[in-house]
């Protein structure tokens, strides 16, 4: 991975950064790319409140923004920001203001590389309308000022659809990172984590697969 003049990621949800980019973003840092975190959400709408349970309803936004903190801080993500729309709703947002709000965080931070969601291919609404949003804000800049787009798909028809991903980064040398960001989102991913955890064990090789690769779709803009 080259070093970049700025790396800017964008999802809507605590913990999607940690599945499949945490390996990235990590590596990037690890080269000196300055990076932000964009994230839309606090996930206050999750199902999991830990298990066993160890938060409600009321406390769950909290003990996401602490998990989100906590994850970045392990990546070692220096500039997290916190959006403050609401989970489950971005698709409902007015497009308009939400395509403006990352015109304005790419206007900021000039980076000359933006990770978010394949729109359409990216299987939660709230997703796609991240991604969407991202695509159409840098469509409206001048040729010259387009950062790179390296998009994350994972819906069932997206290499059917989009092909292979053309870019794929072994995440190998950052993977004890990767299992941490995984696992500080601990309200949503002890059970899963446990089970990662004991499949790392008998070295199974497609939870290693799954870890060491991280994909992405490079989005080209026509015209
Ligand atoms: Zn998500």
């Amino acid at each position: 991975m080259e070093k970049e003049r700025q790396l800017l990621v964008v999802f809507p949800h605590p913990d999607d950064e940690a599945f499949g980019v945490s390996g990235t973003i990590a590596t990037h840092i690890n080269n000196g790319t300055p990076v932000t975190y964009a994230c839309l959400t606090l996930g206050e709408m999750g199902r999991n409140m830990g298990d066993p349970p160890f938060c409600n309803r009321e406390t769950l936004p909290l003990i996401r923004k602490q998990e989100l903190q906590d994850s970045a801080n392990i990546i070692g993500i220096k500039d997290l920001r916190m959006l403050g729309y609401r989970d489950k709703t971005i698709e409902f947002e007015d497009e308009e203001k939400l395509i403006n709000h990352m015109g304005s965080l790419i206007d900021e931070l000039n980076p000359s590389l933006i990770i978010s969601f394949y729109p359409g291919y990216a299987v939660h609404p709230d997703h796609d309308a991240t991604g969407r949003a991202v695509v159409k804000a840098v469509e409206r800049l001048p040729k010259e000022k387009r950062p790179k787009l390296h998009l994350v798909a994972f819906s069932n028809n997206c290499i059917d659809e989009l092909g292979e991903p053309d870019i794929r980064h072994d995440v190998s040398a950052v993977m004890d990172t990767k299992i941490a960001a995984i696992k500080a989102h601990r309200s949503q991913t002890q059970l899963m984590a446990t089970e990662m955890e004991e499949k790392l064990k008998v070295n199974d090789p497609d939870m290693i697969a799954w870890l060491q690769n991280e994909r992405f779709w490079t989005y080209s803009i026509k015209n």
